[in-house]
């Protein structure tokens, strides 16, 4: 699973499940990624949880399907309290539907390369 699913290393993943003809993977951001848009200041206080769904690369041609739990986190700067949604840079760029590594992949026929590289 480590190499199968490398792309999604900045990611943690938590569980892998074999639906048949998909592979559901559920992950969640790692703790150091959430910045406040407006003043930079970085916040650990969660605000509420919400989850984005994305493809990723298929493995022995079957959908593999990225449930990410991302966090939102209020801004502790005194004044701010702004809310924010982490970002993922390179995994879950903002408003895709699909992973940075899917969409690299988009045209191209290599998609059966990740499962062969087991
Ligand atoms: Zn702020």
């Amino acid at each position: 699973m480590q190499t199968v699913f490398s792309g999604l290393s900045p990611l943690v993943i938590e569980d892998v499940a074999d639906e048949g003809e998909r592979i559901v993977v559920r992950a969640r951001t790692p703790l150091n990624t959430a910045v406040c848009l407006v003043y930079g200041a970085s916040s650990e206080r969660v605000h509420g949880y919400h989850w984005r769904t994305v493809a990723d690369v298929p493995v022995d041609e079957r959908r593999v399907v990225v449930r990410v739990r991302v966090r939102r986190l209020v801004c502790p700067t005194r004044g701010c309290r702004h809310t924010f949604r982490e970002q993922v840079p390179g995994v879950l760029d903002r408003y895709q539907r699909r992973t940075t590594r899917l969409m690299g992949l988009a045209g191209s026929v290599r998609l059966g390369v990740v499962a062969a590289s087991r």
